[in-house]
């Protein structure tokens, strides 16, 4: 039978491994502890299993959904409900501070797993945001369902195998837990992967001072893309950084950057910004 155009098929291209099994879909609910109170995200409703549960655990509910015939779908099954607002949307480019300003809120999800270091790189600036701008939206917890290894790569600290640049901006403004594992059989399409739900809350100040974010996200992603090496050659050559021997400190130079804490890597981006302004006053000057 040919398909109709409004079919729900998943799509791969969107990530889209849907919630099938009532009883996890009950469980994961739980464990996400809504209160009547509260003001609730979801990212990626699909075609509703979670927002189902959600809806009349919480005050109001915004599902955020790119794929324009689940909103269809959902608008038919859920539009009745007062509390819930649908929004056709790709989260990456929804506007939190317009949509939510001011406003203190929950973001929850079942994320598409293609997406999801773009997500919380995305959640984590906006909770950055909320910290210097009484306008961003208030974030007080990101709960999600994502893949069980990158749930560990979020949460790894210094020393570990999987501490990357994800732990490290985690690590800057959240603290972090894993609430639950997920069995791929929770899932239509089964995904080959266990999952696991995560719960993210924001510290009431980033862990360290950071005076230029873009630089600081340079550096970090420069030391990591070469994970192996140590600073000393991982940090040169990288274009708007300076070369890392003018630092002239043997000791951290010869690091690799598994084994640097967030305060030191905040330590690390301030000391190379400020010869990165001295360099550039001398090249002024001259
Ligand atoms: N919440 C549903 C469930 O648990 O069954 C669906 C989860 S499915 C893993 C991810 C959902 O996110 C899909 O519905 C997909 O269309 C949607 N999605 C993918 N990329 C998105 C984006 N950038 N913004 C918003 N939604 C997105």
């Amino acid at each position: 039978m040919a398909k109709s155009y409004h079919s729900l098929d998943p799509k791969r291209s969107l990530g889209q491994n849907f919630l099938s099994d009532p009883w996890w879909i009950a469980r994961i609910a739980d464990a996400l502890s809504l209160g009547q109170e509260d003001c609730v995200l979801e990212i990626g409703p699909g075609k509703g299993a979670l927002t189902r549960e959600l809806l009349p655990r919480t005050r109001d509910l915004v599902a955020v959904e790119i794929d324009g015939r689940m909103v269809e779908h959902l608008q038919a099954e859920l539009g009745h409900h007062e509390n819930l607002r649908i929004v056709h949307a790709d989260f990456l480019r929804y506007n939190l501070s317009n949509e939510l300003g001011g406003r203190r809120v929950r973001i929850m999800g079942n994320l598409p797993y293609h997406v999801t270091s773009a997500i919380l790189m995305r959640v984590l600036d906006e909770i950055r945001r909320g910290h210097e701008d009484g306008q961003a939206a208030q974030i007080t917890d990101f709960s999600i369902m994502i893949q069980k290894e990158v749930a560990q790569r979020i949460l790894a600290g210094p020393g570990s195998r999987t501490y990357g640049i994800l732990s490290v901006f985690t690590a800057l403004f959240c603290q972090g837990e894993i609430l639950l594992d997920v069995p791929p059989n929770a899932f239509f399409p089964r995904p080959k992967i266990t999952s696991a739900v995560i719960r993210l809350r924001p510290l009431p100040a980033p862990l360290a001072h950071v005076e230029d974010w873009d630089f600081f996200r340079r550096v970090v992603r420069a030391a990591f893309n070469q994970r192996r090496k140590m600073l000393r050659r991982s940090l040169s050559g990288v274009p708007g950084l300076p070369e890392p021997e003018a630092l002239h400190d043997e000791d951290l130079l010869s690091r690799r950057p598994e084994s640097l804490s967030v305060a030191e890597f905040a330590q690390l981006a301030a000391r190379l910004g400020a010869l990165n302004k001295l360099q550039q006053e001398d090249a002024h000057e001259s």
